[in-house]
């Protein structure tokens, strides 16, 4: 292996740190509330993991789960009650919610300026836009292990893959406004090997175990996988085939360990620019 590894894990017990401590100067604590519909295993660990990390770097932090048969007027009443709710910074609606739901509606219902996990149109537009506003926690957590990692952004060809609106749009902006000269590619995209060969930075989040290969990689590329795949005999594993691209790449996240941990930094760095933005 020839790869350096990103430690994820360090770095967002870093940003936690330096969060918790500008958590506790404040005469105040900042608000999240996450809220879950139904039972999904997988939303369930997540919910978790958020409420453990808020509550340790000092967030008042709390879950309203909801049941699975929750209507969608039900959920929407709840998020009007949390916009108005002056102690409640951020609103995180925990993806995926039952079928009765329609996700972009209950989205677009969040008060812009609690949308900590950024996916309300206002916060895609200013993203889109380059205006100041609330980023998608993952692709965010992707530029601070870049940044973290000494990777020259100015100029570098960099190469998304996957053009969700969760993670590959947002990524493809940030990139762009990191001076990087973007592609995005996806399940249409020509020759993905050759188009993934040609990046010096590279973003997988395809949701594909192992699907891009060490011979897709070029020589010294920053590899950042943001997959999160669980197999068949359990193990967990991202969108890139570790072993190979390591012997490639320069730098490499690894999974789990990698971009996951990031996540989660994030959302509390959200809340807190958001307390601090509707407190000021
Ligand atoms: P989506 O399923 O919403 O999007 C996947 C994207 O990959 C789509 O744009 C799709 O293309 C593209 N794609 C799928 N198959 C192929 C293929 N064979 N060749 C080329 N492109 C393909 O996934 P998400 O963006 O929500 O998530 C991606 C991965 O990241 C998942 O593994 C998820 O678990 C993980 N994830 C990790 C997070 C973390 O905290 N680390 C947070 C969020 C997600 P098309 O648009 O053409 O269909």
């Amino acid at each position: 292996m020839s790869a350096r590894v990103i430690d994820g894990k360090a770095v967002a017990e870093g940003l936690r740190a330096t969060l918790a401590a500008r958590v506790q100067a404040l005469p105040f604590r900042p608000g999240l509330r996450v809220v879950r519909v139904g039972e999904d295993p997988a939303s369930g660990v997540y919910v978790r993991n958020k409420d453990r990390a808020a509550a340790a770097a000092g967030f008042d932090s709390a879950t309203i789960h909801l049941p699975a048969e929750t209507s969608q007027d039900a959920l929407l009443a709840q998020v009007a009650a949390l916009n108005a709710d002056p102690a409640v910074d951020g609103i995180l609606v925990q993806l995926p919610l039952p079928p009765q739901i329609d996700a972009q509606s209950v989205i677009a219902a969040i008060d812009p300026a609690k949308d900590v996990d950024g996916f309300h149109p206002i916060n895609a537009g200013r993203l889109a836009n380059g205006q100041p506003g609330l980023v998608p926690c993952t692709p965010k957590g992707v530029m601070y292990l870049l940044r973290d990692a000494g990777v020259t952004l100015a100029g570098a060809r960099a190469l998304v893959l996957g053009r969700s609106t969760i993670v590959g749009k947002p990524m493809a902006q940030l990139l762009l406004a990191a001076d990087c000269t973007v592609t995005i590619a996806h399940s249409r995209t020509r020759d993905l090997p050759a188009e993934c060969r040609r990046a010096e930075i590279l973003v997988a989040a395809v949701g594909r175990p192992e699907m891009v290969r060490g011979d897709w990689i070029a020589p010294g590329a920053a590899v950042i996988d943001v997959g999160i795949n669980r197999l068949a005999d359990g193990r967990l594993v991202g969108d890139v085939a570790f072993a190979e691209a390591a012997a490639v790449a320069g730098c490499i996240t690894p999974v789990p360990g990698g971009v996951g941990p990031m996540t989660i930094a994030c959302l509390l760095e959200n809340t807190l620019d958001a307390a601090l933005a509707r407190r000021a």
